[in-house]
């Protein structure tokens, strides 16, 4: 067994079960190591403190499998880690009526760089980290005996794999090959997913829990979607008895889909309006109209990549929330999200607050929005809480 030895001091975030060991934090290596080798990492006194994956490319060169000495990194691992995150969402899916649902979401089901995500009869992977493409395979065959399906399918074409000297790839790993369009459901809502083209595994399965919010908050509304990708919001809105609804994307085929998606739930395509503009220009040109709304959802994509963009990020999250606050009619709600992981809830809220502040608007937090249930976050993993936002009330 090879080792990675890591500097004086540096073994802390290991002790608390922390599952990244960054490059910075590694004296040496010791032994034959590949990259991809599951390795030990030791003290420079020799103590274990985890077993992983070795990813030298990497600034985090070990992500860790296991924290249990005892615990071998083969197969029946894989088997365990995947049969538990079934089993963890067992109830949620049934409770809840779930053909799409995340099965296994990364660190926070301690498999690092592992995402599976269900769509009715289909599974579709990402394999982001060395560790993961490495067990590929394996992981594979664990799925095809614990759940029988259709297909698996990789989406394994993230920009995350760059930084871990990996290519971009799309392809099947076992059964069929997925339709263009698959159809999936959650309770009384229906969507088209397109795992081919669409974002990360096709759909935003981690705002279930805030489409669900749109009961009793958008009955009779006039309500505008920004951001709306392939129309989750605006589905959920119309159930929930908005009078109108208007979709907002830079993306013609996401929308395309979202008009597919209103008439898969019976819905009526008069109430729905698509709009292929840029949010930050379609907000202020409806301040120059006067237009108002009584409801108006911000999802923005990932301002802030890195530490560097914070700030800039920042900004752009001010600009969108104050011209939405001003756009929203006296007890108007305001759905805002921020899915970088980046900016902290406290920091986030500060930004909703300036924004209401230089509006000129009173507005009360209603709710503190998170990522859907099956998105858990482990506690000895908080990088895994990125998707927050704020239900208000804007006077
Ligand atoms: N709210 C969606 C997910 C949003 S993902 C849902 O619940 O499914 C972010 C979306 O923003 C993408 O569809 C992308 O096409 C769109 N987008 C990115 N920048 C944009 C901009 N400046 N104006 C309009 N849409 C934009």
């Amino acid at each position: 067994m090879a080792f990675v030895i890591v500097k004086p001091k540096r073994d802390k975030s290991l002790l608390r079960c922390h599952p990244w060991v960054f490059s910075g934090a590694v004296a040496k290596t010791r032994g034959q190591l590949q990259p991809g080798d599951t390795v030990d990492v030791v003290t420079p006194q020799g103590n274990w403190l985890g077993r992983g994956a070795y990813s030298p490319r990497s600034q985090i060169c070990v992500r860790i499998w296991t924290f249990d000495e005892d615990e071998a990194i083969e197969a029946p691992f894989f088997h365990r880690r995947i049969e538990r995150a079934a089993a963890n969402r067992r109830e949620l899916v049934e409770r809840q009526q779930l053909t799409g649902y995340r099965l296994v979401n990364a660190e926070s089901d301690g498999l690092p760089g592992v995402i599976i995500d269900r769509y009715g009869d289909y599974l579709v992977c990402q394999f982001l980290t060395l560790g993961a493409e490495v067990w590929k395979d394996t992981i594979v065959q664990q799925l095809q005996a614990l759940m029988p399906v259709a297909g698996i399918y990789e989406r394994s074409d993230s920009p995350v794999r760059d930084k871990e000297g990996l290519p971009r790839q799309t392809s099947v790993l076992a059964g069929n090959a997925p339709p263009a369009t698959i159809e999936f459901h959650e309770g009384a809502l229906r969507f088209w997913v397109d795992v081919h083209n669409g974002h990360k595994t096709g759909f935003y399965l981690d705002q279930r829990d805030n489409r669900r919010q749109m009961n009793g908050h958008a009955d009779a509304a006039e309500v505008l979607n920004c951001f709306a990708y392939t129309g989750g919001f605006g589905v959920a809105a119309l159930k929930a008895g908005a009078r109108r609804v208007t979709n907002v994307d830079l993306s013609a085929a996401a929308l395309d889909l979202s008009q597919r998606n209103i008439l898969l739930n019976d819905l009526n395509p008069d109430q729905v309006e698509h709009v292929e503009a840029d949010v930050f220009k379609q907000l202020r040109y409806y301040r120059d109209a006067a237009r108002r709304f009584d409801l108006i959802v911000l999802d923005p994509p990932k301002f802030a990549d890195s530490r560097a963009q914070v700030s800039r990020a920042s900004r752009g999250y001010k600009d969108i929330n104050l011209l939405a606050i001003k756009l929203l009619r006296e007890g108007g709600y305001l759905f805002t999200f921020s899915c970088s992981g980046l900016i902290e809830p406290e920091l986030f809220q500060k930004i909703v607050a300036d924004a209401a502040l230089d509006a000129g608007r009173e507005v009360q937090i209603v709710r503190r929005l998170n990522q859907a249930a099956d998105h858990l976050t482990a506690l000895n993993f908080p990088e895994g809480h990125y998707l927050k936002g704020l239900l208000c009330r804007v006077w």
